[in-house]
């Protein structure tokens, strides 16, 4: 691979995989925090917007890298439960087991926090924002995007990570029914990483 290097502060492979899709082809080569010699230490992730959040990371890995940093933070907010989990998605079950086990938690939590709640009512949508900054810790752009559907009653397909076996979409399959090009093609990270990618000077 190659391309004009750019470090996505994450060491989810999924998002690795999600943003190369899209950079790669218009010249950028994406290398997550695990290409890294040293993994610098996460930066507290304390904001309680998206935007906030991606700064913090975007500012803190780019300081301690000296390298341009590209974050996102993204997370699901269901209109029911007025935003949640929201910022708090990645660990809003508990911190413990591997990224499958919590996020297999995750979707237990949603769907008994959504038993009650009328099919008229499920409305949701993944949010996802992104921050461009230098290792002066100047902000070179921000972008955001979302991804709208409603909360399923039981979970369906193998593609993906997260909450995706839940957000069902207007055509009536989940985000983890889609082929992954397809989810690229229209997903909140999707639509935020084409439009921070117009706004790099
Ligand atoms: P972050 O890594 O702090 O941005 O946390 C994002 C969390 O939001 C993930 O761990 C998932 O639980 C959820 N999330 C974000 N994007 C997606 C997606 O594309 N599909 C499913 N879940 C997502």
């Amino acid at each position: 691979m190659n391309g004009v290097p750019i470090l996505l502060a994450t060491s989810n492979p999924h998002k690795v995989n999600e943003v190369s899709a899209i950079l790669g082809p218009l010249g950028y080569q994406v290398l997550g925090l695990d290409s890294l010699d040293r993994v610098p230490p996460e930066p507290v992730e304390d904001a309680d917007t998206f935007e906030g959040n991606a700064r913090l990371k975007a500012i803190g890995y780019a300081r301690e890298t000296g390298r341009r940093c590209l974050a996102d933070d993204s997370g699901l907010e269901v209109d029911a439960l007025g935003g949640q989990p929201g910022v708090h998605s990645a660990r809003w079950a508990g911190v413990s087991g591997t990224r499958d086990q919590r996020d297999a938690a995750n979707n237990a939590k949603l769907l008994d926090a959504m038993k009650d709640v009328l099919d008229r009512d499920r409305t949701a949508r993944f949010v996802c924002c992104m921050c461009l900054a230098d290792p002066d810790g100047s902000i070179v752009a921000e972008s955001r995007g979302t991804f709208d559907g409603v909360i399923a009653r039981a979970p369906r397909g193998a593609h993906g990570f997260g909450y995706d076996p839940l957000l069902v979409l207007p055509e009536g399959v989940t985000s983890a029914e889609l082929a992954p090009a397809e989810k690229n093609r229209r997903s909140h990270r999707s639509e935020a990483t084409r439009a921070i990618v117009k706004r790099i000077p």
